[in-house]
């Protein structure tokens, strides 16, 4: 196995310690596999102290001591170097009780999650692995370490991580493992908003994200209680040849992986089954359900901590997904102006994705989403005016042309910003001055 040079340089200095060193965990695994490893990992028999000796030349923080962790820095690179450890306990499902170090590595192994994360590796041993981590990883297997209910009730962050791995690597849960997951869903509960958040958007951003929503929307609705009505609810709709759940999974699955654009999806219809009316044809609607579904999602968003600006994006991305657009520049303009550069571009993706999922006698949408995105291209060439930035005309040519300073003065801003967006004027200071007369009450200038 090929390491990088600082990596096989801090296992040399180890050993030369007359400690124990090998490669382990996430790196191993996405090595073995083909993939480039996000981070270096090092399990070693030697203790903290020793550990912080040994590279005392090297710029070294104490990670977690508590935990045995020590993070060293090799030239630019950062390498966590933990002492072989058992944890015990976790009485809470979340942090292990007690940790005592252990001289034996597969002590160490033995209290990793799953298989493909319990294989270490060192240049003299080769590959250690045993718990059959390699056989998992070709047949493309996640399997709890021992037994998996005991597992998860150590600790429920491992629930999730299972199906993040699952999402992320498309590897199928072994069948045990499968079952402990739906047993022990409502030890989530006990997690942090914080871990929960940012696994699940990991999971949502997983390459085989679908898979997993749908194998295991019980586990994921312990957390995101939100989606559950949407399983199984039929639509009962032309446009629609998925019930609302598949729905939502191919349009997540149309969409880039990015956990803005991937809420935004999962969440977009989640109010259609709380709006759903039956025509006398028997035909579905949904009226009004974008606003019951940015209703849940922000109930999501507050309950997850989600960021504000991240927020505010998902929930306008939902508040406007059926909006209808037209590739014209004043509507584009509007837009732009309600949803930054950004954020329209955004709900273009939005839109392709949510079409991509619907009926394929309803695909022609897709020419008119190519026709405004090409629009807004050639608009946003023309550099336009949609926010008061660009406006040719500000607050100080205002207050010269004898307007007061005051509210009154930001409504009118506004009102010639809406001229030039609705391309009744054009953004130039001297037609701009020329309309204030036509939108200032009489009363309110001594010049006008
Ligand atoms: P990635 O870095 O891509 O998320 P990883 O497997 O490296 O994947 P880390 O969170 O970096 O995950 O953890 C490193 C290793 O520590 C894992 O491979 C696993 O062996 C072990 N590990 C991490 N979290 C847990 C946990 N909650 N329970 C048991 N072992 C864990
Ligand atoms: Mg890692």
């Amino acid at each position: 196995m090929q390491l990088p040079s600082s990596v096989t340089q801090a296992l040399a200095m180890l050993k030369a310690g007359g400690h124990e060193a090998y490669v382990v965990g996430g790196c191993v695994r996405d090595r073995l596999r083909g993939a480039e490893p996000a981070d270096w990992d090092i399990a070693t028999s030697a203790l903290p102290e020793q550990t912080l000796e040994i590279f005392s030349a090297c710029r070294c923080v104490e990670t977690g001591l508590r935990h045995g962790t020590v993070t060293v820095w090799i030239g630019e690179m950062p390498l966590e170097i933990t002492t072989y450890r058992v944890d015990s306990g976790g009485h809470d499902h979340r942090h292990p009780d007690e940790v005592h170090f252990t001289p034996s590595l597969r002590e160490d192994l033995a209290r990793r999650d799953f298989t493909v994360n319990a294989i270490a590796y060192s240049p003299e041993s080769g590959i250690v692995d045993p718990f059959g981590g390699q056989r998992d990883l070709a047949s493309g297997l996640l399997r709890c370490v021992g037994e998996p209910n005991r597992r998860f009730e150590e600790d429920a962050l491992r629930l999730l991580r299972a199906l993040r791995f699952s999402s992320v690597l498309g590897f199928s849960i072994e069948d045990r493992t499968a079952a402990a997951l739906h047993r022990r869903k409502e030890l989530l509960r006990s997690l942090s908003t914080e871990r929960v958040r940012e696994e699940l958007l990991r999971l949502i951003c997983g390459r085989y994200a679908a898979f997993v929503l749908r194998g295991y929307p019980d586990v994921i609705g312990t957390v995101l209680p939100e989606i559950l009505p949407m399983v199984g609810f039929d639509q009962c709709n032309p446009h629609h040849l998925y019930d609302v759940y598949e729905h939502t999974l191919h349009a997540l699955e149309a969409i880039a992986p990015q956990p803005v654009l991937r809420m935004t999806m999962l969440l977009h219809d989640s109010g259609k089954p709380a709006s759903f009316t039956m025509d006398e044809e028997g035909i579905g609607h949904f009226y009004g359900h974008q606003a019951i579904s940015e209703r849940l999602a922000r109930q999501i968003m507050e309950r997850l901590k989600f960021d504000h600006v991240s927020a505010q994006r998902i929930l306008a991305l939902i508040r406007w997904h059926d909006a209808d657009l037209v590739p014209t520049d004043a509507c584009l303009r509007r837009w732009l102006n309600r949803l930054t550069e950004d954020g329209l571009r955004q709900l273009l993706q939005v839109k392709r994705a949510d079409n991509l999922a619907q009926h394929p006698d309803y695909r022609d949408r897709q020419q008119e989403i190519d026709r405004l995105e090409e629009s807004l291209e050639n608009l946003l060439a023309r550099k336009p005016c949609f926010t008061l930035r660009e406006l040719a005309v500000n607050g100080k040519d205002l207050i010269a042309a004898g307007i007061s300073p005051g509210p009154e003065m930001g409504r009118l801003l506004r009102l010639l910003l809406d001229a030039v967006i609705e391309g009744r004027c054009s953004n130039d200071k001297d037609a701009l001055m020329a309309l204030i007369p036509s939108l200032v009450p009489k009363s309110t200038t001594s010049n006008f």
